[in-house]
């Protein structure tokens, strides 16, 4: 019987003969995966149409066994390993060519105790998925802006949105996870074990090994919340968003104001003549006591002659879904992102300049309002590094026809380059490509050095090397 071809971690192949294969599949829980598997095809695909691979095999795990068993079978053959959860990073890397995908969008369980506070959250589950669960109870984890992101990947990173503003990044609520390690171990890692792995995991990615629970402290939010959007013609971008940089300098914590440059879609309060032409979009939502929400916004909803103000009381949990249909799995993306400290009238020109020649409907320039309680945390106290960021901006290229992609990619290039003299040079890992490698240390800036060290205890062959990756530290 022929064998499976897989690839090593120095991505050499070699084969695993189909007995091998078949004692890892029947010492599994969930469910082993190979080429010919029914729902192969469903299992490795993600996000990003733009990634399009076929691993020999993908574990379907059902439980935090089920991983430590599939790690192990990786070190014992030293196969190339990738991790996947919600599947939805730009990069890609939740899937490999002829190595062995750990993936872990099946365990989705989630336990909530609302008079403590907490959530126990599986790492399959999405940002909907949570808060689903959390807002039964009028909780919620600060999360992102897109409901159907994984949880894992996204607080791995760093994590923020809507209530960051308010209540930090999602690590700032992280109170403890359980890790599977390059050796199978199974640890819990909080303030108090393991700190050490406790700090790097929040936000060095899946770097040290793959966490198989996350234990949340939940916050009071909604359900109902001031939230909406006000759309401006494209003539008035410049002058909104020069009195928004004003605005958000003296913006309570509760209140947190993104900014999207795009071709309008077909949204039923927009007149029809509006859609398909640029717009500015500012996108607000204030966590906190309605009328307080009101008086906040006030200024901002007078300033100009906006084409639509739709702020008003919405559900929290849809206002999380607003931006879902632009964001749509299965169309090609190529994102670039920047951390600024401030929006300089050069920047804000070399932006709506781009904005101009945008490639595609579907690409878009994307402004979040960063500051309040996620640059409070002292720099060195997690992972995640650049807290100083008051604004993060993303280069949003996205298309459908793959006969597109060098012009779209190269406009996302382009404005990403013209930014950059702007820009602190830091950057958020969750929002990099495969190809940017060369900015995982300033991803990091002052916590390489000890990210590289924890590497080497943790994973000195580097087993999880498909992510931003920090090798392990020499000597
Ligand atoms: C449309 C869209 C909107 C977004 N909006 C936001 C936003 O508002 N805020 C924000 O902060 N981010 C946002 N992101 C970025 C998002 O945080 C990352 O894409 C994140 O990696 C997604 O997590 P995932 O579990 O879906 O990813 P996956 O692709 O499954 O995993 C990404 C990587 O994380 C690692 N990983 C995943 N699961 C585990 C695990 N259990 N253990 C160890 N390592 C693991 C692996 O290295 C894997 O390659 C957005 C992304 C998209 C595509």
């Amino acid at each position: 019987m022929a064998g499976l071809s897989m690839k090593t971690l120095d991505r050499k192949n070699t084969t695993i003969d189909r007995s091998t294969v078949a004692a890892l599949a029947a010492g599994l829980r969930g469910t082993l995966l190979t080429p010919d598997s029914p729902g192969y095809d469903e299992a490795r695909t993600i996000w990003n149409a733009m990634i399009d691979r076929r691993p020999a095999m993908i574990v379907e795990c059902a439980g935090a066994a089920d991983v430590a068993r599939a790690v192990g079978f990786a070190r014992e053959h030293r196969l190339l390993v990738a991790v996947r959860s919600g599947g939805h990073n730009i990069a890609g890397n939740a899937v490999c060519d002829g190595g062995l995908v750990i993936s872990l969008a099946t365990m989705k369980s989630i336990r909530v105790n609302s008079s403590a506070r907490r959530a126990w959250v599986e790492p399959g589950n999405t940002l909907g998925d949570v808060d689903n669960e959390t807002q039964a109870y009028g909780l919620a984890v600060p999360t992102g802006i897109n409901s159907t992101t994984g949880i894992a990947g996204l607080t791995l990173g760093g994590g923020f949105g809507w209530l960051s503003r308010k209540h930090g990044l999602t690590i700032d609520s992280l109170v403890s996870a359980d890790v599977v390690t390059p050796s199978g171990d199974l640890v819990h890692a909080s303030a108090k074990e393991h700190a050490d792995l406790f700090w790097g995991i929040r936000g060095g990615g899946g770097n040290f090994g793959i966490v198989t629970a996350f234990e949340f402290a939940l916050h009071p939010v909604g359900p109902e919340i001031l939230s909406g959007l006000i759309v401006h013609p494209f003539k008035e971008a410049r002058a909104v968003l020069q009195y928004y940089r004003e605005f958000c300098a003296t913006a309570p914590d509760e209140l947190t104001v993104w900014a999207v440059m795009r071709k309008a879609p077909p949204l039923p309060f927009l007149p029809e003549a509006v859609h398909g032409t640029a717009v500015l979009i500012l996108a607000a939502l204030y966590a906190g006591d309605m009328a307080a929400g009101e008086k906040a916004l006030a200024p901002l909803r007078s300033f100009g002659t906006p084409i639509a103000d739709v702020i008003s009381p919405h559900q929290f949990t849809g206002f999380q879904a607003a931006f879902d249909p632009l964001l749509t799995p299965g169309a090609r993306n190529y994102w670039k992102s920047h951390d600024f400290l401030a929006l300089s009238d050069e920047l804000l020109d070399t932006m709506l300049g781009y904005v101009e020649t945008l490639p595609d409907p579907q690409c878009e320039v994307f402004i979040a309002q960063m500051g309040g309680a996620t640059n409070r945390v002292p720099a060195d106290a997690t992972a995640y590094r650049h807290r100083d960021a008051e604004f993060i901006v993303n280069v949003h290229g996205r298309w459908s026809d793959a006969s597109q992609d060098a012009r779209c990619i190269a406009w996302c290039r382009e404005l990403f380059d013209a930014a950059a003299p702007h820009a602190t040079g830091g950057v958020y890992v969750n929002f990099m490509t495969e190809e940017e490698s060369q900015r995982v240390e300033s991803a990091y800036g002052a916590s390489y050095a000890r990210l590289a060290k924890l590497k080497k205890t943790y994973d000195p062959s580097n087993m999880f090397q498909l992510n931003q990756n920090i090798r392990p530290a020499a000597g």
